[in-house]
């Protein structure tokens, strides 16, 4: 394939900022009989969204990431502003995975001004992070539908780090019959343990070194619900340690049906938190 088919002059990824442009190119490889392999993303790229992308490349002949950082799914005091960005380094990051193309639009591209079509979400988005964020699957929903719509691959790729997003867009998939396969991906973790993630940028030294104990106590947890036992201690004594290492405001450690995110059946289960450590909300999960 030539530079001129592929856009990429220079090995760096083609950078596309609106809808049209993408559906060209997206559209130009499916009719020549190509797979295309979608990895939305907020950008500030890390070794788990790279996984991501290496995944995309193994279920099909194409991969577009989208760098966007979605304002509607931040609430009024979150950090939408403050969200840590680099385009350059990203797009250098894609590059030595050989990434086809990037979509980063523009607020205005994917939010014009009439914008007022929300997706309302429900089942696997009730409670735990809705609890906390009301806003949030709201806005998610929403873009992962723009998104998908816009780009139309066969396959999308989503991380397990953000359990219950993955199970929230399993679920507009079917429920809105879109046609893409949703494939999810394994947390990549730092050597302590701690799930990579955009924000682990906010923690301070002190912060940084105490993280690691989030995933920690989600194995306790997870060993405790496997083997039968008081899931409830188990999640008491997490609560104890979490707090004894610094750790502020524990929104959620709960055991939930790892499909629905309904309570726990007898079907695999998941352990999923949120909890705070200085000004940092960290999310975490674990299979049972
Ligand atoms: P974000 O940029 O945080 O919106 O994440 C974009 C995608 O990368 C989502 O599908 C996340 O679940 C996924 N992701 C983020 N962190 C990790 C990680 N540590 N391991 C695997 N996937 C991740």
């Amino acid at each position: 394939m030539s530079a001129i088919e592929t856009g990429a002059a220079d090995g760096r990824p083609e950078v596309v900022r609106t809808v049209a442009e993408l559906r060209a190119r997206v559209g130009h490889w499916r009719r020549s009989g190509e797979r295309v392999a979608m990895v939305p993303t907020m950008g500030a790229l890390h070794d788990g969204h790279l996984s991501l992308v290496r995944i995309g490349y193994e279920r099909a002949d194409r991969v577009v990431v989208s760098i966007f950082v979605n304002p509607t799914q931040f609430g009024p005091n979150e950090d939408f502003k403050t969200y840590p960005r680099s385009e350059a380094r990203d797009l250098e990051l894609l590059e030595l995975l050989g990434t086809d193309l990037v979509f980063a639009p523009l607020v205005g591209e994917m939010y014009p001004p009439d914008f007022s079509t929300k997706v309302v979400t429900g089942g696997a988005a009730v409670g735990l992070e809705t609890d906390f964020r009301p806003h949030f699957f709201e806005g998610v929903a929403t873009v992962v539908t723009k998104l998908l719509n816009a780009c139309g691959p066969d396959v999308a790729v989503f991380g397990e780090k953000d359990y219950q997003q993955l199970c929230v867009v399993r679920q507009i998939v079917r429920d809105l019959g879109m046609p893409v396969e949703i494939v999810g991906a394994p947390t990549v973790r730092e050597k302590d343990g701690l799930a990579m993630s955009s924000r682990n940028a906010y923690l301070d030294p002190r912060e940084r070194s105490r993280a690691p104990v989030l995933h920690q106590v989600l194995r306790d947890v997870a060993e405790s619900a496997r083997t039968g036992g008081p899931v409830e201690r188990a999640i008491d004594r997490a609560q104890t340690r979490l707090g004894a290492v610094g750790f502020g405001k524990i929104d959620y450690i709960e055991v939930r049906d790892a499909a629905t995110l309904g309570p726990p059946g007898n079907g695999p289960q998941r352990v999923l938190a949120a909890a705070w450590l200085g000004r940092t909300r960290l999310i975490d999960n674990c299979a049972v």
